[in-house]
Formats: structure tokens, sequence, C-alpha cells
């Protein structure tokens, strides 16, 4: 469904992405890991071209998209991101939050959207939130209404990036479980995490970068099975 193609990017003069390549298969589950300023987040962002690649090209669902760059609010509504600190409409509340997108963009009316929110509410396990604000929820509610919110486009691929990591220990579970539950559901997912119980639970391949390139690409078992390389080894000695 997704395919970067030896996807470079440059600030400056700073090359943080030296020519990836990753392909998505519908329905997999991918699990990014690598040390902090290896690139992920610069790596996720390109794929749904939030930063267009300087060179190389980002194939979604068979057609090349990082070419043109009108293509990408169309694309954005495909791809559903979800990013550490929720980042939720503060005015809005939980319902509203997962409204506003369907209505706006898509030109549901209000009553659809909010049948939509409370359906989406109760995936997330929290419907009795739906009238609370961001302030009133816990940080794992929150992430959960982004969750929401995401799905509410009816994406076809889900990027996480770092979804638990501004979490307190015991909102974490409940974050990885909605993901876990929607990745068991079919949902193509691609995901930055240091959660390596949810790696092994969900993944279906683990991509290790480093330094800007990806070292390692191999599927979940393996990975944890020690045949990981060394570097990758390494790192998840560090973490664990
Ligand atoms: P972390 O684990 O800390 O989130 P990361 O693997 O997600 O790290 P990136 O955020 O992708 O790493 O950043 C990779 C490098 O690119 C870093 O050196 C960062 O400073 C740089 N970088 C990222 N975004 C920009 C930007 N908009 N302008 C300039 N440099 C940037
Ligand atoms: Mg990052």
């Amino acid at each position: 469904i997704l395919e970067l193609v030896d996807v470079y990017k440059t600030f400056d003069d700073l090359t943080v992405l030296k020519g990836c390549n990753l392909r998505v298969k519908k329905k997999e589950t991918v699990v990014l890991i690598g040390p902090s300023g290896s690139g992920k987040s610069t790596l996720l962002r390109c794929i749904n071209l939030l930063e267009p690649p300087s060179k190389g090209s980002v194939v979604f669902e068979g057609h090349e998209v990082s070419g043109d760059l009108r293509g990408a609010d169309k694309l954005r509504r495909d791809i559903g991101m979800v990013f550490q600190n929720f980042e939720l409409f503060q005015h809005l509340s939980a319902v509203e939050n997962i409204m506003l997108a369907p209505m706006k963009v898509l030109g549901m009316s209000k009553a659809d959207a909010h049948d939509l929110g409370l359906e989406l509410l109760r995936k997330v396990h929290i419907p009795e939130r739906a009238d609370h604000f961001p302030d009133e929820l816990s940080g794992g509610q929150q992430q959960r209404v982004a969750i929401a919110r995401a799905l509410a486009m009816r994406p076809k691929i889900m990027l996480y990036d770092e979804p638990t990591s501004a979490l307190d220990p015991e909102m974490i579970r409940e974050v990885l479980d909605v993901m876990t539950e929607l990745s068991n559901e079919g949902m193509t997912t691609v995901c930055v995490t240091h959660e390596m119980g949810f790696a092994r639970r969900a993944a279906d391949r683990i991509v290790f970068m480093e330094d800007g390139c990806i070292l390692e690409d191999a599927a979940t078992e393996e990975f944890f099975g020690g045949r990981a390389n060394e570097r990758a080894q390494k790192f998840l000695s560090q973490i664990l």
C-alpha cells in the first residue's frame, strides 16, 4: 500500500535521511525504532508529506505522491497521524474534536458527525467522555481521543510518533491496547515507539534506523529471536 524509494531529506546542510527504502503492505503493522535523532520522526513525516522528501519518492496505492504536493491534502485524508503530545483542540470537547474534520473536509452533517464521534469514542473505550474538554481528560484519554479523531477520516494507514512517551506509566497500556486492537482489525500501521511489548504483540516487522539509514528491517520473531544485526541488538539491549 505504501513504498518509500530511496528517500533523502536535507534540512539546510544537515542530511537527516540518507536513502531510506521501506515497503508497507496492506494490513501490516511496522514498528520503527532507533536512537534519538536518527530520523524516525522525519521518516514518518515524509510518508504523509508533512516533510516533502528532498530526493526519492513516496508511492501510495501505486501512485507516486511525492512529485506533486498539490495532492498532499488528499493523501493526509487517507493517512491518519497521532503525535506524542495529542495536539487536541483545547476549546472543543472530545466529540467535537472528532467531528471537526468530517464536517469541514467531508461535508458531513453535524448529526452524522456526532454519531460518528460517539461511535469512535466507543471504539477507544471512552464513550462517557464525549462532552469533556481536553483539560478534563487524563493523558491516556486525550491520546485516545486523538486516535479517534484520526480514525474519523477513515484512513487507510495510521502513523503514530511515540504516542505513549508523554504518558504516565499507568496510562500507556490503555493507549497501546487500542492501537493493538486496531492493528489486529487490519489497520495498516507504522509506529515509532520504544514499547517493545507492543512491538512483539502487534508488529509484523521491526525497522531499525540509525543516522538516517534503515539498518535493519526484519520480521518481528526474527528481530527478537536474536537475529537482528549487531547495531540493532545493541540498541535493543539498551532500551529493554
Ligand atoms: P527522537 O527519537 O528524538 O524523536 P528522531 O529519530 O525522531 O529522534 P528526527 O526528529 O527525525 O529524529 O530528527 C533527525 C534530525 O533531524 C535531528 O538532528 C533533528 O535535529 C533534525 N531535524 C528534524 N526536523 C528538522 C527541521 N525541521 N529543521 C532542521 N533540522 C531538523
Ligand atoms: Mg522523533
